[in-house]
């Protein structure tokens, strides 16, 4: 508790989850998110964004695959994208 976890940028918190104000689906990469998984207006991102912390979840996701990352993420926050098979 109170440690400090840095982000991998592995981008999958701009990815996964929906971002009302964004207009993001679930599992659909943000429009702002660049190539190298940074944010593309970082000093404007919304407050959604500002106040996302990296957890414990991102440490977990840094020691899986990056393909099962996005899936893994929408698993543990109970979330579906619209065109799930
Ligand atoms: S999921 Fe975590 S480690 Fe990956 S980009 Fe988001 S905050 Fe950073
Ligand atoms: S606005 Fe920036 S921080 Fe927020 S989801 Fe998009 S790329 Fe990520």
């Amino acid at each position: 508790m109170g440690e400090d976890i840095r982000c991998f940028r592995c981008g999958t918190c701009c990815i996964a989850p929906d971002i009302s104000t964004l207009g993001k689906p679930v599992g659909v990469p943000c429009r702002h998110l660049t190539p190298e998984n940074l944010c593309g207006i970082y000093p404007d991102r919304p407050s959604i964004c500002r106040n996302y912390r990296p957890d414990e979840i991102c440490v977990a996701l840094q020691q899986i695959s990056a393909s099962e990352r996005v899936p893994y993420f929408l698993q543990i926050y109970g979330l579906e994208t619209d065109n799930k098979q």
